[in-house]
């Protein structure tokens, strides 16, 4: 039998909704008395807040609890197994690995310290229920978060791409109320948030009963004083309506960044995979987004190797890229996922075909990405400053196009500073202080906005005092 544990540490995995569980969860745990392990510390409790997206991210997990378990000089902790594995194998973990405790679904967390209750008593403790929404009414009031906080605002998904398990691991696709996430943003700002990302499987999906959509949600969070800057991650292209294109164009505080996955460039393979766009749909949308923000930095996911996919369809692909110009995205070899129907699916793409297509189509976006940096360098912009860099005195900040930016301040974390953008490498910039923006103007992503005409909307060359 473990002791009732008086430490914890969470380590989420996978997406930036396992992030802010993973914040919600040690949340929760504070407000039962126990305190978060220092750097380096051993924790009574360790709770591994898991993905099951990819075969390689699910099988991790029991390299994880191996390794706690046999915890060198030191009795092993209490292991909580939460997130999309924890739902998706349940009972079979424990089994599996004896050493665990605790098992804790994505929608039961909440229930969280009741379980570590029952595992401290000598009992293993499973929770995988699945109640709607309830979870977010049984959390604790939220806890400083850094200049940046993630808020999520819509969880789960009806749209059964047939590759992928979150409508099985996070179920059916719900809305949490407007006033409720305008409380909470309300709430971060007050600890210190300058910026909030709005989260969501798919985000623009968000609706309420009153046939309010995200774009509503946004302008929202856009008239609260002392936030600066509004996110939103992950959208998908059958929910980005109007009004939302609109918002990009209208609402100051929402940064010119859009992560909007296609997965392929073959019609084909986007029709197997049940994804509700064509290749050509998804470029519609992209033309009319740039129409609205012509310097929005578009980002997206991409699956190479979908069973049966060919030479030809993945060539599609790389045209796709083309066509749309990325500054950032995020490319993965199809993996398949237990009870998905494309697991089931004839003509598995052998590993070597997947290597190589991963590869090139990596390659390209590389390109796309540093040539993106690289046409920032000579603008001058706001950057929030989010954490202290590696050489002394130096921050690390993110430009409005979401880019990481080096720079030697006196500044502090959380400050939204004046920076010129000096040089650029694939994956940051370097930034130099900007002692003043443009006459009469006051600093900002307001005096940013104003300046800039829409031919040229990605900052501006700065003006000397
Ligand atoms: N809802 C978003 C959408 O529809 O585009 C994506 C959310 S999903 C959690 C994140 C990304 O993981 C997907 O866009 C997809 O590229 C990738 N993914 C999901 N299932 C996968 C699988 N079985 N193999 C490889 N990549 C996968
Ligand atoms: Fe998965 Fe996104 Fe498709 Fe939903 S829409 S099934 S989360 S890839």
């Amino acid at each position: 039998m473990k002791p009732a544990p008086r430490t914890f540490q969470v380590k989420s995995f996978g997406c930036q909704m396992n992030v802010y569980d993973g914040a919600r969860m040690a949340e929760l745990l504070e407000a039962e008395g126990m305190s978060a392990a220092g750097e380096g510390a051993d924790a009574d409790l360790v709770v591994l807040n898991t993905c099951h997206i990819r075969e390689k991210a699910a099988e991790k997990v029991y390299s994880d609890i191996g390794r706690l378990a046999k915890r060198p000089g030191g009795a092993a902790p209490m292991i909580a197994v939460a997130g999309c594995v924890a739902q998706a194998e349940g009972a079979e973990i424990p089994r599996r690995a004896p050493a665990v405790d605790i098992v804790v679904g994505p929608q039961a967390y909440h229930n969280l310290p009741a379980l570590v209750r029952q595992a401290a008593a000598g009992g293993r403790a499973l929770d995988t229920g699945m109640p709607p929404l309830s979870k977010f009414g049984a959390l604790p009031a939220r806890r400083r978060q850094g200049p940046s906080a993630f808020l999520t605002v819509q969880e789960g998904c009806d749209k059964f791409c047939t590759y992928c398990v979150v409508p099985y691991t996070r179920g059916a696709e719900i809305s949490r109320p407007f006033g409720a996430i305008v409380d909470e943003a309300r709430a971060l700002i007050d600890m210190g948030a300058r910026e909030i990302v709005l989260l969501g499987q798919n985000v623009n999906a968000w609706r309420d009963d009153e046939e309010r959509g995200l774009d509503d949600l946004i302008r929202a969070l856009d008239a609260l004083p002392g936030l600066a800057r509004i996110r939103y991650t992950t959208s998908h292209p059958g929910d980005m309506t109007e009004g939302l294109i609109r918002a990009h164009a209208e609402v100051e505080k929402l940064m010119p960044y859009l992560h909007l996955p296609v997965q392929s460039g073959s019609d084909r393979v986007l029709k197997a995979m049940n994804r509700s766009h064509t290749a050509e749909s998804y470029l519609r949308i992209i033309e009319r987004v740039r129409a609205a923000r012509p310097d929005i930095a578009v980002s997206g996911d991409f699956i190479v190797g979908f069973p049966g996919e060919t030479d030809a369809e993945f060539e599609a692909t790389l045209a796709i890229v083309a066509a749309v110009n990325y500054a950032q995205a995020f490319s993965f070899k199809y993996s398949p996922r237990p009870g998905t129907p494309a697991a089931e699916m004839d003509e598995q793409v052998p590993a070597e075909v997947m290597d190589e297509r991963l590869q090139r189509l990596q390659a390209s976006l590389g390109r796309q990405q540093l040539a993106f940096n690289q046409a920032s360098v000579g603008l001058c912009t706001d950057l929030l400053l989010e954490r202290p860099g590696r050489k002394p005195g130096q921050l690390i900040g993110k430009s409005p196009w979401l880019q990481s930016v080096h720079l030697e301040t006196g500044a502090a974390i959380g400050d939204l500073v004046a920076v010129d953008l000096v040089s650029a490498g694939p994956n940051s910039l370097a930034g130099r202080a900007a002692p003043t923006w443009l006459p009469g103007e006051g600093r900002g992503p307001a005096a940013r906005t104003e300046r800039l005409d829409p031919g040229l909307r990605r900052g501006t060359a700065r003006v000397a005092a």
